[in-house]
């Protein structure tokens, strides 16, 4: 396909919320797999609900994202003489025109007819004023409507619904300028988009119903319509419109927690789009592979289960170097005081032991912390499980042999932890156990040796130190 340009159109009057970001990642795969184009243009005509905070907030995200525009960003406000003139072409056209209705008129046949069940639509009363009668009205107040034109049916082709088609009886002769003088957006939006000469509109269903419309602006305005693909909602798990009770759905809170955007990019564009049963894709894969005649045409369930599990895999593909300068983001500003008595090693070993057990890089940076100083407390549960008074006497010959080995490396350690159980007709776990909660604070965490390995004799011997004293003071029950 040739000069293929999509757009990612977001309206700045909130955060960028997980079903835009969708929207975006389709736009931008579409454009990178046909060698197009991806703009971002910024919708911010509603003055009242837009502000230069979201904008930034949206184009953060998108620049995480890695998915910036090919061009200038587009700032929608700044096209405003261009679209008064093009509301001025199509009225002297014949094409729009002025209606005085007073808006508390209407309002009230709308309410009438509403509690009757019936569905207001605009009569056309200024549609055909004379000359005489706009003049006679000159003074009042008006909107700009839109002459629809004359048909029964519209039909036209989407790309993932196939043909679409809406009786014309639920249109009427809709807004373009409202009586302030502010544009809506199905007119914004169709003149932007022949501006920037968009071939191809990717974009959410919820603007199925705005499609017809469009349609008539384009021809009105003497341009080709794009191409239209309306991608399926995405749910959460009611069944209902993702919302704040089913999941985090502001993309800033997913880097927050510690999402990769990466991952995140990987489990939404499977979220309606499929290649085979493959779950797992590099972005050049994705690039290669993205094509919209695979996007299916049902909802899509938003699980966050999966999500953090795709989380996990990009986490464990890290390098430990990678993940380090990653998780600087989520450590605190005293992070490198708490971690000094670690060399850079030990650090990077910590995460290459951590990082197959979390799905979050918060989750791993507080880990690092809580591992990196000796444990500040141990956690009540796991005392409890594995430590009697004679682990008192166990950790003391675990000093001694510790002390005396010489090699200290993983597999030496095992066999001299095995065999001082085995002397002390104690099971592994019973000393194996203590040793853990000694080093992090609790009986879950890496294997034991690697803990012991990593840190070093003097690290490990100051542990069983501390906590020796501390089980010196307590009440075993
Ligand atoms: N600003 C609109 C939105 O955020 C864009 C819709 C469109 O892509 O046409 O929903």
């Amino acid at each position: 396909m040739k000069n293929i340009r999509v757009r990612f159109a977001p309206s700045p009057t909130g955060k960028l919320h997980i079903g835009n970001l969708r929207t975006a990642i389709f736009n931008w795969l579409f454009a990178r797999h046909n060698n197009g184009k991806f703009l971002i243009r910024i919708e911010d005509t509603d003055l009242e609900r837009s502000t230069k905070e979201n904008t930034d907030g949206i184009l953060d995200v998108l620049n995480w994202m890695e998915m910036t525009s090919d061009e200038p960003v587009v700032i929608q406000t700044s096209l405003i003489k261009q679209h008064h003139a093009l509301v001025q072409k199509l009225l002297e056209e014949g094409k729009a025109y002025k209606c005085f209705c007073s808006q508390e008129h209407l309002e009230a046949q709308r309410k009438e007819l509403e509690e009757k069940g019936e569905f207001f639509k605009y009569p056309g009363t200024c549609k055909n004023l004379s000359e005489k009668e706009k003049e006679a009205n000159s003074n009042k107040p008006f909107v700009v409507r839109f002459k629809l034109p004359e048909q029964e049916v519209i039909e036209f082709n989407d790309l993932i619904k196939g043909t679409v088609s809406f009786d014309m009886n639920q249109f009427d002769d809709f807004i373009i300028v409202r009586s302030d003088g502010s544009l809506t957006y199905n007119f914004v939006v169709v003149h932007d988009d022949i501006l920037m000469k968009i071939s191809h509109i990717i974009r959410g269903e919820d603007h199925l119903i705005n499609t017809p419309k469009q349609i008539f602006l384009y021809q009105a305005a003497g341009a080709t319509p794009p191409y239209f693909a309306h991608l399926p909602m995405i749910l959460g798990a009611s069944g209902q419109k993702l919302s704040k009770r089913d999941a985090t759905t502001a993309v800033l809170d997913y880097r927050k927690k510690g999402f990769l955007s990466g991952a995140l990019l990987n489990y939404l564009v499977r979220l309606g789009w499929s290649h085979g049963d493959q779950e797992i894709f590099t972005k050049d894969e994705l690039i290669k592979f993205f094509e919209l005649e695979h996007v299916g045409k049902k909802a899509s369930i938003f699980d966050t289960a999966k999500l953090e599990w795709v989380n996990s895999v990009y986490i464990k593909a890290m390098s430990a170097e990678d993940l380090l300068n990653n998780i600087i983001w989520f450590v605190d500003s005293e992070f490198e005081s708490k971690t000094v008595s670690l060399s850079k090693q030990q650090l990077l070993d910590l995460l290459n032991l951590y990082k197959e057990r979390v799905n979050t890089l918060s989750e791993l940076a507080n880990l690092i912390v809580l591992a990196s100083v000796p444990p500040v407390v141990y956690d009540q549960e796991s005392v409890k499980k594995w430590c009697l008074k004679s682990t008192l006497s166990v950790l003391q010959k675990l000093e001694e042999e510790l002390l005396n080995i010489s090699d200290f490396s993983k597999d030496n350690l095992q066999a001299m932890v095995k065999t001082l159980s085995k002397s002390l007709d104690l099971k592994m776990g019973n000393v194996a156990q203590p040793i853990r909660i000694a080093l992090i604070g609790s009986d879950s965490g890496p294997g034991v040796f690697d803990m012991l390995d990593l840190f070093g004799k003097k690290i490990s011997l100051q542990r069983l130190k501390l906590f020796y004293e501390f089980l010196e003071k307590y009440n075993f029950e």
